[in-house]
């Protein structure tokens, strides 16, 4: 079979390998649709990052490693001691694996796991024909979800745990920076959640159009004119309770610092690849409170699953972007991506088939 393998910096590769096997606790998926990541982006751009170049502790792999970890496919074999799923089962996959036995996972606490593995990452993923995967991370798909919208389930879980993580209360006026894939889903997520007013701050106009569509009150350019002032006026002074930073840079992060008022909560979930200046003066004498939040447990990639299940997240609309057949993923996705007009693309969703 076909399978993308993930060498090392911007050397990921197209080969012919030998389907996988399912062990005991295993299924083995034939994949429908997997999304390229922002993570796998950053992977092919300056990683290794998420593929371990040692033996990873838990699973015993290295690079190369199949890639794609956003996906969704029907299970074709199983394991011994698996009961609950059968070949023909059209399932979603949570690539993250925690031990379940370390000082973190026995509090629940799984995407603090010492050890914790990604499908994708420190296993194979689903950049290829099949991919096996262990029984914990399958969720059944209902009828009403199709297998590409249910590749949002795991960027979506990471919206869902940071809304949690703020502490959101319902009427909260919010703020989003950013609205690439995660912006998009985190400002759907805190509406769902109960967000009376949600502002979005993008540079690029047609992602701003994108979260107008999706809900958001009101989309600004934040290199025009005064960030800070214009949600001050729009909020008696008080600007943002909650601000999402979904950007990951410098300036982003210190305009989130501009757009948030007294007592409130910056929720870091962008990845600044670089050391970031950051006025703590003023997150001291505002009392402002910065999270970081960084992928998802369990529950919350299947609250992810329910809110595209009962349509209270929009896939749709941002899948639009584009989708392609594997034998394309490196000038078509990748090489997109990363290119001159990368702004142009939400998400990117591969199918192997096709
Ligand atoms: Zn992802
Ligand atoms: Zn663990």
């Amino acid at each position: 079979m076909q399978a993308l393998r993930y060498y090392r910096q911007k050397d990921f590769r197209l080969e012919n390998i030998d389907e996988p096997t399912p062990k005991a606790n295993e299924a083995k998926i034939k994949v429908k649709w997997c999304g390229i990541c922002g993570s796998d982006v950053q992977e092919y751009l300056s990683g290794p990052k998420m593929v371990p170049t040692k033996p990873h502790p838990q699973t015993g792999m290295s690079a190369p490693v199949t890639g794609g970890h956003e996906f969704s496919g029907e299970i074709t074999e199983i394991g011994d001691n698996i009961s609950s799923f059968s070949p023909g089962d059209r399932v979603v996959v949570r690539p993250t694996m925690p031990c379940y036995q370390c000082h973190y996972c026995r509090q629940g606490r799984f995407i603090q796991c010492q050890v914790l593995a990604t499908l994708g990452g420190a296993a194979h993923g689903a950049f290829a024909d099949f991919t096996v995967a262990r029984d914990d991370c399958l969720y059944k798909l209902p009828d009403n979800v199709s297998f590409e919208q249910a590749t949002y389930a795991e960027p979506l879980a990471c919206a869902v745990r940071a809304v949690q993580r703020s502490g959101m209360q319902a009427g909260a006026t919010v703020v989003v920076i950013g609205a690439g894939p995660i912006g998009l889903l985190t400002l759907q997520t805190a509406l769902a959640c109960g967000a009376s007013k949600v502002y979005v701050f993008e540079t690029v106009e047609i992602r701003r159009k994108l979260a107008e569509e999706l809900g958001a009150t009101a989309s600004f350019d934040p290199r025009e004119g005064s960030p800070g002032k214009l949600i001050a006026n729009l909020t008696s002074g008080r600007r943002a309770e909650i601000v999402f930073e979904c950007a990951g840079t410098a300036s982003a992060l210190l305009l989130a610092d501009s757009l948030s008022g007294r007592g409130s909560t910056i929720l870091q979930m962008g990845v600044p690849n670089e050391p970031v200046e950051f006025p703590f003066y003023n997150l001291f004498m505002r009392e402002k409170t910065i999270i970081a939040s960084q992928g998802y447990v369990n529950d919350q990639f299947k609250t992810a699953l329910d809110f595209i299940d009962n349509s209270k997240i929009s896939c749709d609309p941002i899948m639009t972007s584009s989708k392609i057949s594997l034998n394309d993923i490196i000038e078509k996705g990748f090489e997109q991506l990363t290119g001159s007009n990368s702004h142009s693309h939400c998400k990117i969703l591969v199918t192997p088939q096709g």
